[in-house]
């Protein structure tokens, strides 16, 4: 069925006011939005470029109200929002992906036995609700495994690596130690994949779906540092990785922007890591190098309105820039090198605090073949890590 066109004009809600949806913000008023963002921190990034500013707590009834007369249609930037707000808001509005979708995606255990049940491959999983369990629960997935709490973790944080037995006492220790009621954590088996890939489908709310190329990631302490663009030797994989993702955003019946984290192993199986309800930081490279932004996607479905082509106008390569790396690259002339660096697009999120592991920018590397996008990419790293060196 397809759903009421919202005009330009109209106010979108979103909840969640970091880059992502700062990204989404610029996207709508670009198209004629406006946008009311609702997040509980006034320094999020998003209320700066809103129109409409909602910086407090998700549990204030009368800025419930206001929100809810104010939009026509809701959509969040991040899967930790509360599944409650969502449903109250759809009994009034729109709300796209759904409180449905959110609630399945959010947490962890949930959303790995929703694929597993549909027949979608994932790593073994089991889980755990006391930490004293961790030892029987590590030899249904068996050794190396990886530990994580089931709600509100993302980029590594609230992981464990049980790589052996004796890493057992260490894990259990700091399990105990976060317990609060009604925590649980899913144990994995640690995949010894080749490669992380991950790939973004946009599906309306005609249950017609686009996919996005496959890229290609890597991260460092669990946390994207690169993507690239399109993900190398690849055109089976990449048609299969579009197949699961059509598959899943269909399973889900879900309205918006997803993207599947997958792991390719030696054989070329793909497994499903997680899947994101939203434009995802791998996903970045699009405003820069495709023809239509995950972020505009995110618009355009959230309003009834055409997905967007998706084509890759440029091969491409994106860094993160994380903790000190954007304090490091603004001091003495770093960002004028970079920014003589052809291809390169600089992203600050103008976030103010620097905290070890935030993402604080990223930089868009274009270039007329991905080998030559590496090659300024790696320019760029090496340059930003003689000046850290220096400065330290
Ligand atoms: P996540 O927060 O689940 O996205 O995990 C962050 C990163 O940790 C992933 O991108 C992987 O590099 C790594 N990771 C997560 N789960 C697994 C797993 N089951 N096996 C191997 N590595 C994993």
């Amino acid at each position: 069925m397809n759903a009421e066109i919202i005009e330009p004009g109209s106010v979108l809600g979103v909840l969640g006011g970091g880059q992502l949806g700062a990204m989404f913000t610029m996207a709508a008023r670009r198209l004629g939005y406006h946008v009311a963002v609702w997040d509980p921190d006034p320094e999020a990034p998003a209320h700066r470029v809103s129109t409409h500013s909602f910086p407090v707590s998700f549990n204030d009834h009368d800025s419930f109200e206001r929100f809810v007369d104010l939009v026509s249609v809701v959509t969040y930037e991040w899967e930790n929002i509360p599944v409650a707000l969502c449903r109250a808001l759809e009994q009034r509005k729109p709300v796209r992906p759904s409180s449905a979708v959110l609630s399945v995606i959010q947490d962890r255990l949930d959303q790995k036995w929703f694929l597993a049940s549909n027949g979608f491959p994932v790593p073994p999983f089991a889980d755990l609700t006391i930490p004293d369990q961790l030892a029987a629960t590590v030899q249904q997935v068996g050794y190396p495994a990886l530990c994580k709490t089931a709600m509100a973790g993302y980029d590594g944080k609230g992981q464990w690596k049980i790589l052996r037995e004796s890493d057992l006492p260490g894990v259990e220790r700091a399990l105990s130690e976060s317990i609060r009621p009604g925590i649980r954590w899913i144990v994995e088996s640690l995949v010894p994949f080749e490669r992380e890939l991950s790939i973004l489908v946009v599906r309306g709310s005609d249950g017609q779906s686009i996919t996005y190329p496959l890229v290609e990631n890597e991260h460092e302490e669990g946390i994207l540092r690169t993507t690239k663009v399109p993900a190398p030797e690849s055109l089976a994989v990449a048609q299969r990785a579009a197949a699961l993702a059509c598959q899943v955003a269909d399973r889900l019946d879900g309205v918006g922007v997803f993207c599947l984290e997958l792991f390719q192993l030696q054989s070329g199986e793909l497994l499903i890591n997680e899947v994101a309800p939203r434009p995802h930081n791998s996903g970045h490279y699009t405003i820069d190098a495709c023809s239509v932004s995950q972020f505009e996607q995110q618009v355009r479905v959230t309003c009834g309105m055409p997905r967007g082509e998706v084509r890759l106008l440029s091969p491409s390569v994106m860094v993160n820039l994380i903790g000190n790396d954007a304090a490091t690259l603004t001091k003495g002339g770093g960002s004028r090198a970079l920014l003589d660096i052809p291809g390169a697009v600089l992203h600050l999120y103008g976030k103010h605090t620097i905290r070890p592991r935030r993402k604080m920018g990223h930089v868009t590397f274009l270039g007329e073949t991905l080998s030559l996008a590496l090659d300024h990419a790696k320019q760029f790293c090496d340059s930003l890590e003689n000046r850290s060196t220096r400065s330290t």
